[in-house]
């Protein structure tokens, strides 16, 4: 195999106080980590870094069998050189050999509108096309983060690595919003997929991006992340219109003969959505007539109504919605339904009253 190669020298007053806390993070991450010959080795999959401590420097060569891999592994020991080097300092690092001019990230593709269809009242799909979009098309990672531009940008600015390995982000004034949406459907050798967004009041960029688009608009999108369908005899699906794109691709997907429920809240009959599941998998709409999204109990009011005949065959619980459902239901799938359910994923997806920034910064605070 060619392996592709890039290198630097990065300065440092005591270059072996960086490189230990660098091994020992590594190392913390299940990275190999050995050393011999005064020369430490780190290996990332199929790529490997050398590092070698050399007067007032760190010098380091990796080779990678592409450019993903490559840029993944400079962009490890880069971040974690910035990170371990003493305070105040802010080591200068310029990589060459393969791969050093910026470039997109590995992860992130850029998209383009080809469609717009109007599901239901408040949920619009979106189709785009893109390019080598074949890491997405698994339903083990179901979602994205989209970057989208600032309206009236006239071309837009993305997040690119650096000739530094590291991630540079646009200026605030053309920096992409960025917002998790869930990958409906997916074409990978045909270029395209499809994201339905639920149009909201006090939208923010993701929904008003929805609102407004035109046939040609690019937005940027990277992943996937998130946990996707897991093997089960029997499945407790709950979800608001947000998390009603992932239940609808996990049902598709269920096989034959699978049993489960399905409960979804939605605003009015008119969201209803035809949906394929398996047969005899049930499925329960609850309407909010007239209500505020996320200021129901009909998740959690429905989940406390049920019965589960014991014994036949292990359960798994998802759920999706809004953060006060959310906190109610995991709550319940830790306490009454331990005894029945085997597994359960149950995720804040949105927060009444505040945006998507202001959300994962206290998810990130609660974790
Ligand atoms: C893993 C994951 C996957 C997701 N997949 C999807 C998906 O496929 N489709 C989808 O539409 N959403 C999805 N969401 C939810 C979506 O990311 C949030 O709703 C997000 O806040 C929307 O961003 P925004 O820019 O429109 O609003 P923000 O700027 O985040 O918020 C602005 C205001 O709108 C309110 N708001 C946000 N969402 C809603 C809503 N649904 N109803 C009413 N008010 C709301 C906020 O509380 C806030 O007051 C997903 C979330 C996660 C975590």
């Amino acid at each position: 195999m060619t392996m592709l190669r890039a290198e630097t020298r990065i300065a440092l007053p005591d270059p072996a106080a960086v490189l230990r806390p660098l091994c020992e993070h590594m190392r913390e991450h299940e990275a190999e980590v050995s050393e011999a010959d005064g020369v430490t080795t780190i290996g990332f999959g199929e790529s490997r870094a050398e590092l070698t401590v050399e007067p007032g420097a760190l010098s380091v060569v990796i080779e990678a069998p592409d450019l993903a891999q490559l840029q993944g592994s400079r962009f490890a020991i880069a971040s974690h050189v910035v990170e371990f080097a003493p305070e105040g300092t802010a080591p200068a690092i310029h990589w060459s050999g393969d791969g050093a001019e910026p470039m997109l990230p590995p992860d992130f593709r850029v998209l383009s509108v080809t469609g717009v269809e109007q599901l239901t009242p408040h949920m619009r799909r979106i189709r785009f096309r893109g390019e080598d979009l074949a890491r997405y098309d698994s339903l083990e990672a179901l979602h994205v983060r989209l970057f989208i531009p600032p309206a009236g940008l006239a071309e837009p600015v993305w997040p690119m690595i650096g000739a530094d390995g590291l991630l540079q982000t646009p200026p605030p004034e053309q920096r992409p919003a960025v917002r998790k949406y869930t990958i409906r459907e997916i074409d990978a050798a045909a270029g395209t997929l499809a994201i339905d967004f639920v149009l909201h009041d006090d939208a923010g960029p993701g929904s008003a991006f929805a609102a407004r688009v035109q046939l040609g608009d690019r937005i940027g999108m990277a992943g996937p992340g998130g946990r996707g369908l897991k093997q089960a005899q029997r499945y407790l699906f709950l979800a608001d219109e947000t998390g009603l794109p992932a239940l609808a691709r996990m049902l598709e997907h269920l096989p034959a003969g699978t049993s489960g429920l399905a409960l979804v809240e939605i605003a009015d009959a008119a969201e209803r959505q035809s949906l394929t599941m398996p047969e005899g998998f049930s499925l329960r709409w609850l309407h909010r007539d007239g209500a505020a999204p996320g200021s129901t109990s009909l998740l959690t009011d429905a989940l406390a109504t049920l019965e589960w005949p014991a014994g036949e065959g292990s359960l798994y619980l998802w759920a999706a919605c809004e953060h006060a459902a959310f906190r109610e239901i995991r709550a319940a799938a830790r306490q009454y339904l331990r005894a029945e359910v085997d597994a359960h994923l149950v995720v804040s997806y949105w927060r009444a009253g505040v945006s998507e920034e202001q959300h994962a910064a206290e998810k990130r605070k609660a974790a």
